[in-house]
This record gives C-alpha cells, sequence and structure tokens, in this order.
C-alpha cells in the first residue's frame, strides 16, 4: 500500500497516537524505500513546535524508570504531554530492547498524554541514534511539550543522548563510602543536574553525602558558556517517594528559560543539527563502504597498491572518485 506521506504528517500534527507509533516504525527501518517515505515525512512535518528534550542517563539500578514514571505522572498532572524514549546500546548487541519497556512504566503507560517508545535496536549505536532523533522530531510534531531520551551510563551512548538534548540529568544512587561512583569525567562534564536518587529511608544520609560530593567535583569542572551561576548543580530526590520531583523541575525551567533568553538554546539547537547533518554523511559513506562493489574495488585497488602497480594516494583518489558515482 502506497503511503501518504502528507495525510500522515496532518494526522500526527493532530496529535493521533496510531500515526505517530506507525511513523516512528517507519523511520526506524532500514529498507530504502521506507528511509525514501521517511525523508518526505519528516519535511512535511511542522518545524515550528518545540518540546523541551530532556536527556537522562544512569546506570541499571540507580532508578531511572521509576523516576520516569514518578516525574511523567507530576508532568501529567500539570496539564503537559509527555513522551519516553530510549537509546539502548545493549540492544544493538541482544537485538532485543531493555529501556523504555512499557512493563518498567506501569502507570506512565496507561496515561493518554504518555507515549512510552522502546530503543530501537539495531546493528550499530549510529543507526540508533539516527532513529531516536527522528522519533524526537516526530514527537515534538505530535504535540507533546516533554520528550524524555533515556539511556543507560555505560559510555558512547550519553554523547549520543546528549547531542540530541536540551537538557542533560544525571541519575546516581548514594554511595555506600566517600568516594564518587567512579562516574567518568566526560560524563559528568555533560550533566546539567546530578539527581542522587533514593533520597529516603536508611538511603536518605548517604544520598545528602553523595549529594555534597558531587556538588564539590561539579564546582571543579570548567565552567561552560551555556551555564548561568549556580549550573551544573546536584541535588537529592526520591522517585519512589515523589519528593524533590518539583525541586528538580523547577531547576530545569529555570535553566532552561535562562538558555532561551540568552541564545544558547537556538544556538545548541544548531549545533546540534550539524553535528547530525556531519554524522548522517559519515555512516552514509560508511555504508557505502560496506556495498559489494566498494569492496571488490578496494580488494583490487589494495593488491594494485601491494604489488606495486599503483602508488597508494592515487588508488585511494580513484576509489573515492569512484565511490562519488554510486
Ligand atoms: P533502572 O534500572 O535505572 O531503570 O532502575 P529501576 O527504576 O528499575 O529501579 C531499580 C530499583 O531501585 C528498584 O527496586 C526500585 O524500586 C528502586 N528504586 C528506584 N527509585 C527509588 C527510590 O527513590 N528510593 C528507593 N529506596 N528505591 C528506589
Amino acid at each position: 500500500m502506497e503511503l501518504d506521506t502528507e495525510d500522515l504528517a496532518a494526522r500526527i500534527t493532530r496529535g493521533e497516537r496510531r500515526a505517530l507509533a506507525r511513523a516512528i516504525t517507519l523511520v526506524e527501518s532500514g529498507r530504502a524505500d521506507h528511509r525514501a517515505e521517511a525523508a518526505d515525512l519528516l519535511a512535511a512535518l511542522p518545524q515550528d513546535r518545540q518540546a523541551l528534550r530532556i536527556g537522562l542517563s544512569g546506570t541499571p539500578g540507580v532508578g531511572k524508570s521509576t523516576f520516569i514514571e514518578s516525574f511523567g505522572m507530576m508532568l501529567i498532572g500539570k496539564g503537559l504531554k509527555v513522551a519516553v524514549l530510549a537509546v539502548d546500546p545493549s540492544s544493538t548487541r541482544s537485538g532485543g530492547s531493555i529501556l523504555g519497556d512499557k512493563t518498567r512504566m506501569d502507570q506512565l503507560s496507561r496515561e493518554r498524554d504518555a507515549f512510552i517508545r522502546p530503543s530501537p535496536s539495531q546493528t550499530h549505536l549510529g543507526g540508533v541514534a539516527r532513529r531516536t532523533r527522528e522519533a524526537v522530531r516526530l514527537c515534538e510534531a505530535a504535540g507533546f511539550d516533554v520528550v524524555l531520551i533515556e539511556t543507560v551510563g555505560v559510555g558512547q551512548s550519553e554523547t549520543v543522548v546528549a547531542e540530541m538534548s536540551d537538557l542533560f540529568l544525571l541519575l546516581l544512587a548514594p554511595a555506600g563510602g566517600d568516594e564518587l561512583q567512579g562516574v567518568k569525567r566526560g560524563i559528568m562534564e555533560m550533566a546539567d543536574i546530578i539527581l542522587v536518587n533514593k533520597a529516603d529511608g536508611d538511603l536518605k544520609a548517604a544520598a545528602t553525602r553523595t549529594c555534597a560530593d558531587y556538588a564539590g567535583a561539579l564546582r571543579l569542572l570548567r565552567k561552560r558558556p551555556q551555564d548561568p551561576d549556580g549550573f551544573p548543580t546536584a541535588m537529592t530526590v526520591s522517585a519512589l517517594e515523589v519528593s524533590g520531583l518539583e525541586t528538580a523541575w523547577e531547576r530545569m525551567n529555570a535553566l532552561a528559560d535562562w538558555r532561551r533568553a540568552e541564545g544558547f538554546w537556538d544556538r545548541t539547537r544548531a549545533a546540534q543539527a550539524r553535528y547530525w547533518f556531519l554524522e548522517d554523511v559519515k555512516q552514509r559513506l560508511l555504508a557505502q563502504l560496506d556495498s559489494a562493489t566498494a569492496k571488490a574495488d578496494l580488494q583490487a585497488l589494495s593488491d594494485a597498491v601491494a604489488s606495486g602497480e599503483a602508488d597508494p594516494s592515487v588508488a585511494a583518489q580513484e576509489f573515492l572518485a569512484g565511490l562519488k558515482r554510486v
């Protein structure tokens, strides 16, 4: 059946969930005809709708899904529409997905104003990233006010999520001792707000201590131009007892408002668009290298170089000129 992209775009814009789900399935497809339809669809969407894109990272067990459930329900209570997407690097290995799973956000997944989508599975992070980024655009077009993009704290995927977010949250659990929990400096540097979760019951004192440790560590980081005084910041929350979430939301809005007023919001989104454009070019070039013709050409030319028939840089030039014709 031929897809009517104009019609699908109109239905997404009206906020029809089934149309949104279908569109996300379309952008997740690797088929060439689907890619072309997805490009038409993205071009047909309104450009003027912006959600607050919030990246959220944390190692398994810190309470990401509990936080998203409580935080999402709070936002819905304020009349906001909330979408939850995930970038799950492990799904690239297992073929399944562990994040954004509906059963993990039981209450939220039953809300009319919530939309939860698990991570697309793919062979490489670049593919997951592109699909999630396009899903973010679709959710914005569908009128969602807040898009939460969740990932696990294992490295590369944080960069990917930070590059598609307006705000980046790092969720931590209270530490037993006084040492920082081996959070990589690079990840700390990405965080706008560190949330030390589980600040309740027996864990409350440890959470307060951990929070103070991280607040101290944040003060040692180089000041970034996109931060007003007082940011990045660390605070305690309890996703389970739903405490500290209002304050966290206030802090997020204070930061977002300041960045909008100072021009950082638009500048960051523009820089992100450039980043994704270059990433897309790289992905496409890599995909071309993977084609049967390219592989055969590479083999033939590398044989010619090895036997001394061709000079390496002349052969490289010849190879690239051949790629352009594809
Ligand atoms: P995720 O793997 O990061 O998504 O973590 P989950 O949300 O699945 O939570 C892992 C465990 O920590 C579960 O047993 C939760 O009930 C528990 N947990 C999550 N948030 C809190 C909290 O605020 N306080 C306490 N005490 N436990 C929590």
